[in-house]
């Protein structure tokens, strides 16, 4: 049985694959030569599918078939007068609108189509879902997608031609493209009048004559004169005044308001055939950022989400804070029991464990913190954020960009200096590095919560809050200053990019979380417990302290006395009698651990330092804790827990507020020691992520010695001021 024969053009834009889908079809079975008569390479191969011998022509490329380049003249003679059995348009899928153009044009012509929507992987990596089926139908025209290096696709493609060439219906009426009335009318009455004129041998599609006779298209006048002879011309002649009723009703030559009327027709076509998620997260982005960084609007909900992101932090990290307490209390009550007393229970109670216990804690706090940070990075807010504050930050000469990691150093300084990396400028970084450690780390505020509860009981949600704002205001005074010194240059031009939100997927959240926390804890955890053990042994050693009183004997004493008082007592008081005996010896324990402070190396340390603090109302005990502070500021509460001879499992009790009360501390000189914690030396391992970031130890000192000098200065005019004023 001899093959069926059968003839496929491809067709389509130039760099729409069309060659490359030619190439893996043929193989290396074609033929090159030229289009007769002109120098446009023409290429054939041959392949047998389906019992047919297939004969494929690669079409030169082109944008349309108005015959106005030698391309688009040998494309669509080659169409109309070879009469090839079906055309496949090589549609650049991730091009549509410009691709679809032609595509629409081959549709008109009433040939027999198929659209490949070639590139489908660079469509669906821009973001655009073509749906093939709404496509397909709206046009009357089969679909096939295709990714034509790769060849996929291409066997459907040509069973799709296959069957198009068997079947027999053209595209239908309803499918084609439909102009103005005012056209129509004219395309009609052209329609009739050609009709009127031509038989069964006419080779071409009358209405695509009318259409192209309109458009006043040259070479379709000369083909219809040399088939017609004659009878052409009133059909010329009918075409010339229509166009001329066209033209004084449109004032515009009736090709062009086609042309319009097309692409309107290829625009309503993507609308309901493709959807560009990309295009629509950007557009719904800009609904919301409408709101999020309107001019009114945007700050205050900004200031609102940063609120909230502390009320998470704290009041959501009070549980688990208090349940990992109570384990650490566990913990070092079980290994307390376990050993014998001596120097290495306390070093394990009183020096790892309190020490670790102490930042542990705070795990919770800071895993809430960086889990809202990672919250507002992953959805795109972090960017609205920098954007809203670029303004201020223009202040310091600096972009909205060094907002971000400030805003992290409320969480911890260590991670925040290290985002700084994202900024281009070396000097930007360097300024937004020095000026960071004044954003209060989540570590300051254990030492706020005891002081501002103990001294300003009722309004110390404020105080801490004041002293936040401070924080930022230092920040940005110092950051004037450098840039007008230490650092003059203006800000890198940088564009402010705003991408577009995403709904954050939980694990990355939880990932960017931990990978800052483990930072965090990596960092702090080496440096505290080092720290606690040190602070522990100076304050430990010497053991042979001589005291100024037997403290031994009058618990003893207590115990005796008591021991008497409550066998006379009435039953109903032997309770009130116990309390008074427990509270008794603690008070006396207590005293003798204050005696034993202040003569341990870490007391005798203090009282060398104390000068340097007694301008600014702090007190050899303080002295010592902000000393140990520079450890890790967490530890400033545990050191006052020990020099303010309290147990140091109570250290942010009831009993160190009524320690720190009797001390002789006003709330003048806490506030002074606030300020200085806020404002002082970072902690050693923020002190060391800056000289690793900076590249420079001594950017690293520098900082050191200019964030104490201005807590002390500050400390200063609050201490003597106040005094002045009478407030201490
Ligand atoms: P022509 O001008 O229509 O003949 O286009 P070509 O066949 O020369 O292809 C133009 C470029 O597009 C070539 O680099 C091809 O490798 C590439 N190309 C063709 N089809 C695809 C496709 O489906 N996906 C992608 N990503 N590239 C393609
Ligand atoms: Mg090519």
């Amino acid at each position: 049985m001899p093959k069926k024969l059968l003839r496929i053009a491809l067709a389509g834009n130039p760099n729409s694959g069309k060659t490359t889908i030619f190439n893996n079809l043929t193989g290396t079975r074609q033929k090159v030569g030229n289009w007769p008569g002109v120098t446009v390479e023409k290429k054939e191969g041959e392949i047998s599918r389906n019992g047919y011998d297939i004969k494929v022509i690669d079409l030169p490329g082109t944008y349309s078939l108005t015959p106005f380049s030698i391309e688009e003249i040998v494309a669509r003679d080659f169409i109309l007068e070879e009469n090839p059995d079906v055309v496949i348009d090589i549609i650049d899928a991730s091009n549509l609108e410009r691709s679809l153009y032609l595509a629409n044009q081959l549709r008109e012509l009433d040939c027999k189509v198929i659209f490949a929507l070639n590139m489908a992987d660079l469509a669906k990596a821009r973001g655009m879902q073509i749906d093939a089926g709404i496509m397909s139908d709206l046009l009357g025209v089969p679909v096939v997608f295709t990714v034509g290096n790769k060849g996929e696709g291409l066997k459907e493609l040509i069973q799709t031609a296959v069957d198009l060439s068997e079947s027999s219906s053209g595209i239908p009426e309803e499918r084609r493209v439909r102009y103005s009335k005012d056209i129509e009318a004219a395309i009609a009455d052209l329609k009739d009048v050609l009709i009127e004129q031509i038989d069964d041998t006419f080779p071409y599609n009358p209405r695509w004559i009318a259409i192209k006779l309109l458009e006043d298209d040259e070479i379709v006048k000369k083909r219809i004169r040399k088939k017609m002879g004659e009878p052409a011309e009133s059909v010329i002649e009918t075409a010339r005044q229509l166009r001329g009723q066209l033209m004084g009703r449109f004032d515009e030559d009736p090709e062009i308001v086609m042309t319009d009327e097309r692409y309107g027709f290829i625009a309503g076509i993507i609308r309901e055939a493709v959807t560009n998620s990309i295009r629509r997260r950007v557009d719904i982005s800009r609904n919301i950022d409408l709101v999020l960084t309107n001019r009114f609007l945007g700050f205050p909900i900004f200031i609102f989400f940063i609120w909230a992101m502390f009320q998470v932090t704290f009041t959501l990290g009070a549980y688990p804070m208090g349940w990992i307490d109570a384990g650490v209390g566990l913990l070092s009550s079980f290994v307390g029991g376990l050993l014998p007393a001596g120097l290495v229970r306390d070093l394990l109670v009183n020096g790892v464990i309190a020490g670790v216990g102490s930042i542990i804690i705070f795990l919770p706090n800071i895993l809430l913190l960086f889990f809202c940070i990672a919250l507002f990075e992953d959805t795109g807010y972090m960017s609205r954020a920098a954007f809203l504050m670029d303004k201020i930050m223009h202040l310091i000469g600096l972009h909205g960009k060094s907002f971000i990691p400030m805003l992290m150093g409320f969480g911890c300084n260590v991670p925040a200096i290290m985002a700084t990396r994202t900024l281009e400028s070396r000097k930007d970084r360097i300024l937004t590095i020095m000026i960071t450690p004044f954003m209060s780390c989540s570590a300051r505020l254990p030492v706020y919560i005891v002081l501002a509860g103990t001294f300003f009981a009722a309004s110390a949600g404020t105080v801490i809050f004041m002293l936040y704002v401070l924080g930022i205001v230092v920040a940005i005074l110092t950051g004037r200053l450098f840039r007008s010194v230490l650092l003059r240059g203006f800000e890198a031009p940088f564009v402010m990019e705003l991408p577009p939100y995403r709904m954050p997927m939980v694990k990355s959240l939880l990932i960017h979380m931990w990978d800052r926390s483990k930072m965090f804890l990596k960092k702090m955890g080496g440096i505290i417990l080092v720290g606690s053990v040190v602070v522990w042994t100076l304050s430990t050693f010497p053991r042979d302290i001589e005291y100024s009183r037997d403290y031994g004997a009058e618990i003893g004493r207590i115990n005796t006395v008591y021991a008497e008082k409550i066998g006379d007592a009435a039953p109903d008081r032997v309770e009130a009698l116990k309390r008074e005996r427990d509270e008794l010896i603690q008070e006396t324990k207590n005293l003798r651990s204050a005696e034993k402070a202040r003569k341990s190396y870490i007391g005798r340390i203090g009282h060398i330092i104390e000068p340097v603090f007694e301008p600014i109302g702090i007190d050899w005990r303080g002295s010592v804790s902000l000393l140990t502070g520079f450890v890790a500021k967490e530890i400033v509460v545990s050191t006052m827990g020990v020099l303010y001879a309290v147990d140091e499992d109570d250290a942010e009790s009831e009993a160190l507020h009524s320690a720190l009360k009797k001390s002789g501390m006003t709330p003048l000189s806490a506030l002074a020691l606030m300020l200085f914690v806020l404002l002082y030396i970072p902690c050693l391992a923020t002190v060391a992520v800056i000289a690793q970031e900076t590249g420079s130890i001594r950017w690293a000192l520098f900082n050191v010695a200019y964030t104490t000098g201005v807590a002390w200065v500050m400390a200063f005019i609050v201490y003597q001021g106040g005094t002045l004023l009478g407030l201490g």
